[in-house]
């Protein structure tokens, strides 16, 4: 049996609140994409009422998939469950807060239609909707990769993205530890378009992403596409070993002028400017070995508790 021709990844943790609201609104969309389609929602480990409410839309919507993951296994993880499940001839990926506008999935596909291009982006517009504190980190984070590697991710775009079958099968063989997809997908180089579209706020609930886990992201995008952390790394070391000698001819020059310099405030601050700086570099080094001793121990990202699609 055939596929269905488009199908629409939705990560949930704990999203009961906004899950009427999401599907409310996403179903006259789905419906009226004119094709057949799967929405996947892909229940991340909800301890709340997302499940039940997964179930109960169920019934009078057949075309209503439901994944749920064992346990939370983080967003990325979540979306790379629905990718490796999804049957779909394009596959679009969606938040469940409605930040992304369900109607957009429309444009998106028209875009991939009309241009013949494998991905298209969800571009953020107007970010006026998000705190200022995660724009201005955003703001940082994507310069700074932007800068530090060769990852070119289309800048403001999140998670909000279509893919041809031919991109997903790609990404589905990346079996990367703390695969970060906003990266890895334009890494691909697939042939690509854009949509520009307002992010709206989240329509009920709270954010699923905690300042903690926006830093794992970063750290994890950073480490997996660049190696300019290690080198700024050897940097450090560099320019400490110039300062190191330096100092060493001063001291022997003072030594020789028979200046006898009581140094206590100079040897504090060495010795806790190379303790800071060998602690970063380590610290540094020790993100490298962790991603490296992750992916040697190869475990799953996620596991897959119930498919609504498994045969009984
Ligand atoms: N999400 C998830 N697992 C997590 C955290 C978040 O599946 O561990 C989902 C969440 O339900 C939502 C999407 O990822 O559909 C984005 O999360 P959220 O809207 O909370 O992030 P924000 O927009 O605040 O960055
Ligand atoms: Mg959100």
């Amino acid at each position: 049996m055939a596929g269905p021709r488009v199908s629409i990844v939705v990560p949930m943790f704990n999203e009961e609140a906004v899950l009427p609201l999401f599907i409310a609104r996403l179903r006259p969309v789905a419906d009226g994409l004119g094709t057949t389609y799967e929405v996947l929602a892909v229940d991340d480990g909800s301890s709340d009422g997302t499940a039940i409410g997964l179930q109960k839309a169920r019934r009078d919507w057949p075309e209503l998939r439901v994944v749920r993951l064992r346990a939370n296994a983080g967003h990325q993880a979540a979306i790379s469950a629905g990718l490796a499940r999804a049957r779909g001839d394009y596959v679009v990926t969606l938040d469940a807060d409605l930040q992304d506008p369900p109607e957009v999935v429309a444009e998106m596909l028209d875009a991939a239609l009309e241009k013949q291009v494998d991905v298209v982006y969800g571009v953020r517009g107007d970010r006026s909707t998000d705190s200022f504190f995660k724009r201005t980190t955003a703001r940082l984070f994507y310069r700074s990769m932007g800068s530090l590697t060769d990852a070119d991710a289309p800048r403001d775009a999140g998670d909000f993205r279509l893919m041809s079958r031919a991109t997903v099968e790609a990404v589905n063989a990346l079996p990367e530890y703390g695969r970060v997809l906003r990266f890895v997908v334009p890494a691909l180089g697939f042939p690509s378009a854009t949509v520009t579209y307002r992010r709206d706020e989240r329509a009920a609930g709270s954010s699923k992403y905690p300042f903690a886990k926006m830093l794992r992201l970063s750290i994890d995008s950073m480490t997996a596409f660049s190696l300019a952390p290690l080198r700024f790394a050897t940097f450090l070391g560099l320019a400490g070993g110039v300062g190191a000698l330096l100092l060493l001819l001063y001291a022997l020059y003072a030594r020789a002028a028979g200046h006898v310099v009581a140094g206590w405030t100079s040897t504090v601050v060495i010795v806790a400017a190379v303790g800071a700086v060998q602690l970063l570099a380590l610290g540094i080094l020790g993100e490298y070995v962790g991603r490296l001793y992750a992916a040697s121990q190869a475990r799953p990202s996620y596991y897959v508790a119930y498919d609504s699609d498994d045969p009984a």
